[in-house]
C-alpha cells in the first residue's frame, strides 16, 4: 500500500511539473499590431522597412522579421554571431559574401549565412525585394554592423 501511495504521489508531482512546463500560452501577434520600422540610415542604404518583428521568450534566442528593400536598397556589411537564414518572399534581390560573387535571389529561395561570415543583402537595382530574416542571438546580440556597401560593390556582377 505504501508503495502504491508513493507512486501516486510522485505521479501527481510529475503531473504538476508537466502542467507548469506547459503553462505558457501560444501567442498570435496580429498583422498591424506593431508599426512598420525604418531600417536605420547607419546600417542600410536606401529605403528599408521592417515588419512583423518577432523574438522567442524564455530560453529561446530566435528572432527576426520581414524586411522589405526598395530598388537599390541594401544592408551594410555585417556578420551574425550564430548565423542567419533568409527566406525570399517577393521581388528580386542580391546577396554577397565578402570575397564572393553577387548572387541573385528570388521568391522561394532560402539563404544560410554561417556564423561570422561578412556579407550583405538587398534588393536588385530596379526591383524591390522582401525576405523573412531569422537569426539566433548570442549574449543578446544577433548582428554586428560594419561599413556601408559602396555603389561599386553593389553593382559588381
Ligand atoms: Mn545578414
Amino acid at each position: 500500500m505504501k508503495t502504491i501511495a508513493a507512486a501516486a504521489l510522485s505521479l501527481s508531482l510529475l503531473a504538476a511539473e508537466s502542467s507548469d512546463a506547459f503553462a505558457q500560452t501560444v501567442t498570435v501577434t496580429r498583422v498591424g499590431s506593431q508599426p512598420s520600422a525604418a531600417g536605420p540610415e547607419s546600417n542600410f542604404t536606401g529605403t528599408v522597412r521592417v515588419d512583423a518583428r518577432f523574438s522567442g521568450t524564455g530560453a529561446a534566442r530566435v528572432g527576426g522579421g520581414t524586411v522589405t528593400f526598395s530598388p537599390g536598397a541594401r544592408t551594410a556589411w555585417h556578420t551574425h554571431p550564430l548565423g542567419q537564414t533568409l527566406i525570399v518572399t517577393a521581388g528580386v534581390g542580391r546577396v554577397q559574401q565578402d570575397g564572393g560573387p553577387v548572387q541573385e535571389i528570388r521568391p522561394g529561395d532560402t539563404v544560410w549565412i554561417p556564423p561570422g561570415v561578412k556579407h550583405w543583402h538587398g534588393a536588385a537595382p530596379t526591383t524591390g525585394m522582401s525576405h523573412i530574416a531569422i537569426a539566433e542571438s548570442l549574449d543578446g546580440k544577433a548582428v554586428d554592423w560594419m561599413e556601408k556597401v559602396s555603389d561599386a560593390q553593389y553593382e559588381q556582377r
